[in-house]
């Protein structure tokens, strides 16, 4: 089966190429150029005129719960529900967060997505928020079972995820907490920095441990300060981190992703650490066992007050954080696009098959209108919309 997209404005690996065709055969992207050349490859083939959108590489999201009022946590129906929506909105390959539970439910969910992420792979394995976390950076995370790790609830997760964990967010202060690092790492896991209140010294030296992310920077952990410059300012300043951005514009200002985008060039990824109400109605919800209300879009903790409590995860889709970054950010189209397409596939070292349209690199390709409106989506050659 082989498909060519042609007319295209091709953005990938940093730049913007126009009048430009893609042919992807099965799986795989098997040729590109520009002009009319696609037309001695014609024959066979299925035709697609993008007459002068946008193509982009297919999206890639590192962090999210849920979607289309279903969560992660909640089995393989449920992952087919949320997954689906995401898809459509051009997320072609997905890590599958789980909130923090206790270590059995954790395993039991882990080995659901083991199980799926062998079979399915748009899914690229699990991460797990918790429960190696801070109290006092909990968001919406059950306090009651955030615990310290120990090498036993190491093993009982590494076991169930079975080489399928691709990050962990982890508070590197917490007792064990540097162990827990390299114990993850050398189990061939991200290690991200996250729902934390390390300072900046103790952020380095997770770092150091093997950590590469930073989980939503900014967002449940200390922010910048002259003399406290906390863990975002450690982040900018290594080159093998890669910091999280939930770019809805509520989570963090479009100013400071844009300040983060510059200091940190190929090193942001936008992800969606989108609950069960990306792309469904406001209203409740539960996340990880606690009460949501989900109001004009933004998710809160359900306190009972008026305005509700901690926000609780985002209901953005990546297509809406790609059109954030141009239009609210102001970033150039093509970097706005490494956030959510190469920039997360380094940050997982997939960036060898994931996160480009250049020749050998995975079929997965997003078509989109003038006002980042999502025309088309194939992944693995398999147009999904
Ligand atoms: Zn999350």
């Amino acid at each position: 089966m082989t498909v060519i997209i042609h007319s295209a404005r091709l953005v990938t690996d940093g730049t913007v190429t126009d009048d430009a065709w893609v042919q992807m055969t099965d799986a795989v992207v098997t040729a590109t150029g520009t002009g009319d050349a696609w037309r001695e490859r014609a024959a066979g083939a299925e035709i697609v005129d993008a007459a002068g959108d946008w193509l982009t590489p297919g999206f890639i999201d590192i962090h999210g719960h849920g979607g289309g009022a279903a969560a992660y946590d909640d089995g393989a129906d449920a992952i087919a529900t949320a997954v689906a929506v995401h898809r459509a909105h051009g997320t072609t390959r997905s890590v599958l967060s789980l909130v923090t539970a206790s270590i059995d439910d954790l395993a039991q969910r882990a080995r659901v997505i083991a199980d799926l992420t062998a079979s399915d792979p748009l899914i690229l394995g699990s991460h797990l928020e918790g429960p190696f976390l801070d109290v006092g950076r909990k968001g919406a995370h059950t306090a009651e079972l955030l615990i310290a790790p120990t090498p036993p609830d190491i093993e009982t997760l590494l076991a169930a995820t079975n080489g399928t964990l691709r990050q962990i967010t982890l508070a590197p202060e917490l007792d064990g907490g540097l162990e827990a690092v390299r114990a993850f790492v050398d189990a061939g896991a991200r290690v991200a920095v996250g729902h934390t209140s390390a300072d900046y010294d103790e952020t380095n030296a997770a770092f150091d441990a093997g950590a590469t992310l930073l989980t939503h920077a900014f967002n449940a952990m200390n922010g910048i300060h002259h003399r406290a410059p906390g863990p975002v300012i450690a982040a900018l300043s290594r080159d093998d981190v890669t910091l999280e951005v939930i770019n809805d514009g509520t989570h963090v200002h479009p100013d400071v992703v844009r300040m983060l985008c510059g200091q940190a060039p190929g090193r942001v990824a936008l992800i969606t650490d989108a609950m069960a109400a990306a792309g469904a109605a406001d209203g409740a919800y539960t996340l990880g066992g606690l009460d949501v209300m989900v109001r004009s879009g933004v998710a809160r903790l359900d306190d009972g007050s008026a305005t509700g409590g901690s926000i609780a995860g985002s209901t953005l889709l990546l297509d809406e954080a790609l059109r954030r970054a141009v239009t609210d950010v102001r970033l150039p189209m093509e970097q706005a696009v490494d956030a959510v397409t190469g920039a997360p596939a380094r940050a997982l070292g997939l960036d060898a098959t994931l996160g480009s349209l250049r020749p050998g690199f995975a079929a997965d390709a997003v078509l989109l209108g003038a006002e980042f409106d999502v025309r088309g989506v194939w992944a693995e050659g398999r147009q999904l919309r």
